[in-house]
């Protein structure tokens, strides 16, 4: 509760709040009972006493409401580390396995600080609890849009705080996929979705093969039929058709998928394009449904959504520098044909694949 107003909260607030029994001795007991725990920190430059969260705090906190909504029983490994989130498998009182999205942004190596310094400075640490939380509000009322109007999303099941629990999809991202049986026809279908979402309004803007889960659907009369299905995750990028960079950001993600196909698959599509413009032309058009303003509309407000895209882009200018730092430059990997040797490939409509066998492949996964 005191995190509400203060990054860092006062002593005498967090015993008002409290209200335990046994006085101000009781409280510094829990108080300090918290911080062994590592739930919660004092902070030492601090003008005043007190202590913050930690992520491991509000971890804490946000697990614990979904346990008692029973979303959430118990909590098994971690499938994806990306910079802005951890992905852990985590199952319901019956079994069911899902999946748990913990955000967190502002958790970034100080490996390069030169264009975070002014960032940091103006915005401190105080704001990685927001963030976080920012984007995950963002992401699941899209996913809620996406799933009701029918696109190829996990189904959003909860989400508190800085976390979201959805489903498990069975499939692996489009990045460890080393073949399939008709690249040509699942090129299309992801232009489709890109031209869809742009219909509805929006852009994904991180739309690449981390992005893109590929599903191995078993055809019903012939089960040695396997057709590849994707499935679009990871939303809180995603802007506006209306936003003042949107052709930019419509062409990265055609772009995007365009040199996947021809690195992965070989595959040059014909067919140029698609173009911004044209898309443009078709939001809201026959009477479907504007995602983007029926998210603002759900509460996401506009404020909200500029503190959390500079958020991002910080980030992402972090990384970008980090990955130019590093010895593997992204040059070096697109020049070599073998790139990620590390990394399983799996074939489609050679292998199966059950659950399990998904399961190890998700977690050799490297999240980015
Ligand atoms: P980040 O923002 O860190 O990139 P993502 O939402 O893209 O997070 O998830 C990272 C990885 O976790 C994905 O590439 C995928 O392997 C796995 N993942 C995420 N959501 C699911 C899901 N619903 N089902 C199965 N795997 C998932
Ligand atoms: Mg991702």
């Amino acid at each position: 509760m005191g995190s509400k107003n203060h990054e860092i909260v006062p002593t005498p607030l967090i015993e008002k709040i409290a209200r335990l029994k046994g006085g101000a001795s009781g409280v510094h007991k829990s108080i300090s009972n918290l911080a062994k725990a590592g739930l919660i920190g004092r902070v030492k430059e601090a003008k005043y006493d007190g202590y913050r969260l930690t992520y491991g705090g509000l971890d804490y906190l946000a697990l614990h409401t979904h346990a008692s909504r029973k979303h959430v029983y118990s909590v098994g490994s971690r499938v994806g580390v990306g910079k802005e989130s951890d992905i852990m498998i985590v199952a319901d009182d019956k079994g069911t396995q899902k999946i748990l999205k913990i955000h967190r942004l502002g958790r970034i190596s100080f490996r390069t600080v030169k264009t975070n310094r002014d960032y940091l400075k103006n915005r401190q640490s105080a704001s990685w609890m927001y963030l976080s939380r920012l984007a995950a509000i963002k992401e699941y009322a899209f996913m809620q849009a996406l799933r009701e109007e029918g696109f190829p999303v996990p189904e959003p099941i909860a989400q508190s705080r800085h976390t979201i629990v959805m489903n498990l999809i069975d499939a692996l991202p489009m990045r460890q996929i080393s073949s399939v049986p008709d690249p040509a026809a699942l090129y299309a279908e992801l232009i489709a979705l890109i031209l869809r979402l742009a219909k509805h309004g929006l852009i994904h803007g991180d739309f690449n093969e981390f992005n893109i889960l590929i599903r191995e659907d078993k055809d019903e009369q012939d089960p040695s039929i396997i057709t590849p299905t994707p499935i679009v995750i990871d939303f809180p990028q995603m802007v506006s058709m209306d936003h003042q960079n949107a052709e930019m950001y419509f062409d990265r993600d055609v772009e995007c998928i365009k040199r996947f196909f021809e690195r992965r698959f070989h595959f040059v599509s014909t067919t140029p394009g698609p173009f911004f413009k044209d898309a443009k032309k078709t939001v809201g058009r026959d009477g479907v449904r504007r995602l983007d303003a029926a998210v603002e509309a759900s509460g996401f407000t506009k404020k909200m959504a500029k503190d959390l895209e500079a958020a991002l882009k910080e980030q992402q200018a972090q990384s970008r520098d980090n990955a130019d730092e590093s010895d593997e430059s992204d040059e070096a990997e697109e020049d070599s044909e073998e790139e990620d040797d590390d990394e399983e490939h799996h074939v489609i409509g050679i292998q199966g694949s059950d659950t399990e066998e998904a399961l190890e492949k998700l977690a050799i996964n490297d999240g980015t």
